[in-house]
């Protein structure tokens, strides 16, 4: 009898062994050109299948769909409930197919299985179920006074329209859901693109949408390149608006194409963020986090904390434990060169000594490099602060401190879309807005706040 484990592999293996389609109006077709694109697993370098190269016209239909179950389709003027019912019964086919999810998204991306697993894919269903809440929830406001006697005053959310989603390489699957959740509990339709370098799990997203029961032409996924399916998504007159994460580069021209016809748009971008670590700090669990914190996702992810700025009287216990876990034979290591062998992996990474010019310490290098910068007592907390915020990204910043008036302090100063002391993480978490300031995005996804940003708010006065 086969293991799980081979059962899930074959799954996979069978998955794979066609070229993946486009899903338009709950049809799964190839593109129109009939171009595909190969992926690769980066662990091995090994190509692992192909998926269609949607172009303009696949992209057209596909919003051609979209918007017909926009105006004419149940979506949008469903009952709340039915729609939490959907999204929740979508959480539970992720769920329930969550071990082959989570092996197809780990040979796609190259990402340890179990990370996959318990984070990104336990991390989509929970995504659902937290969004799922909203289609009941979501208000507008009645004014007690209206301007003039005789007259009904208030405001109402209606659906932005059609979303345009398009999702970076890194976390495809926890990126894919995340969108689809906050536009289809607003009452938008979505085309989402995936990333070219990994379109997997979006397209098994697919299969178990349509398994789930959403009505045809709510959910439509166009795999393709950014340039081409990317481009025509963003330069599309019957997109409303735009739902990107990826690069600061990507995003800047998202946003000037966007501005061509008025689209709206939420941009959650790259960053470069501070881990500021003060000599009264519990530094084990400084350091555990730090180290952590750029081996997760090998340093691939956006709120990496890569410059680290600690005083002088830390760094030489710091540099003391990255040594004792060197000879303890532990992942973190000065490293710095490629290894050697199949797949894509560089070292794990420490560079001391840099400085806020050195492009290391500018430039997001989405790869396991910690660059490590201290500080003394003479150059006080304006110019932690300074150094902290001296960045073009602003996306997350951390503070390691027992002292709560310095905490308070740098909560306030500190230039990012999140502030975590002591670890506390959480941001990203359901519920909790996220987003960055600066080259690090517009808008915000989570909380109401991302719920809110796929509506348009509508006044209404009524004479009477
Ligand atoms: P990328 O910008 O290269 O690609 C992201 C997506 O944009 C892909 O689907 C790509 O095909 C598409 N694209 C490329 N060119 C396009 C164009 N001209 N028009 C429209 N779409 C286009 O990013 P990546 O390398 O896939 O992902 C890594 C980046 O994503 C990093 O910068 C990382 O920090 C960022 N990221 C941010 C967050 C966040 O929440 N802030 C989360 C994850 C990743």
């Amino acid at each position: 009898m086969n293991s799980p484990a081979t059962q899930v592999e074959r799954k996979v293996a069978a998955f794979l062994s066609r070229p993946l389609r486009l899903l338009i109006g709950g049809e799964w077709v190839a593109a129109a050109s009939g171009e595909i694109i190969p992926f690769d697993d980066p662990s091995s370098g090994r190509v692992i299948g192909a998926a269609a190269a949607a172009g303009a016209t696949d992209v057209d239909h596909a919003v051609a769909a979209a918007r017909s179950a926009f105006e004419r389709g149940p979506w949008s003027t469903m009952p709340a409930a039915d729609r939490t019912r959907l999204m929740l019964r979508l959480a539970d086919a992720i769920e329930a197919n969550a071990d082959e999810l989570a092996y197809l998204e780990c040979v796609d991306t190259g990402n340890p299985l179990r990370t996959v697993r318990h984070v990104d894919v336990a991390g989509a269903a929970e995504r659902l179920r937290y969004n799922a809440g909203w289609p009941s929830k979501i208000f507008g406001d009645t004014l007690l006074s209206p301007p003039r006697a005789g007259v009904f005053a208030c405001s109402i959310r209606e659906p932005l329209g059609v979303v345009g989603a398009i999702t970076p390489w890194n976390a495809p699957l926890f990126m894919a859901v995340g969108k689809i959740a906050l536009a289809v509990a607003a009452g938008c339709t979505v085309v989402l693109k995936p990333a070219e370098l990994t379109p997997a799990s979006a397209v098994r997203l697919g299969e178990l949408v349509m398994q789930a029961g959403f009505p045809p032409g709510v959910i439509n996924i166009v795999t393709g390149l950014g340039p081409v399916a990317g481009q025509a998504l963003v330069d599309h007159p019957g997109v409303d608006k735009i739902a990107f994460t990826g690069s600061s580069v990507v995003g800047r021209s998202i946003l000037a194409g966007a501005a061509r016809n008025m689209k709206r748009v939420t941009l959650e971008l790259g960053g470069k963020s501070p881990v500021i670590i003060f000599p009264d700090a519990d530094l084990e669990a400084a350091v555990r986090a730090v180290a952590m914190g750029i081996v997760f996702k090998t340093g691939q992810f956006c709120a990496a904390g890569t410059r680290i700025l600690v005083h002088r009287a830390v760094l030489e216990p710091v540099l003391g434990y990255i040594a004792a876990g060197r000879t303890a034979g532990a992942e973190v290591a000065c490293g710095g060169a490629q290894i050697e062998g199949d797949g894509y992996f560089v070292q794990p990474t420490v560079l001391a000594n840099t400085s806020a010019e050195m492009s290391v310490m500018r430039e997001e290098i989405f790869g396991p490099v910690l660059c490590v910068t201290s500080f003394d007592d003479r150059e006080g907390l304006e110019e932690v602060i300074a150094l902290a915020n001296d960045s073009d990204y602003g996306l997350t910043a951390r503070v390691w401190t027992r002292n709560l008036a310095t905490a308070h302090h740098l909560i306030r100063r500190l230039r990012a879309g999140s502030v975590n002391i002591n670890g506390a993480g959480g941001a990203g978490s359901e519920g909790l807005p996220f987003g960055g300031v600066k080259h690090s995005g517009v808008g915000r996804e989570g909380g109401h706040e991302g719920v809110e940003s796929y509506t348009e708010i509508k006044t209404v006065t009524i004479g009477y």
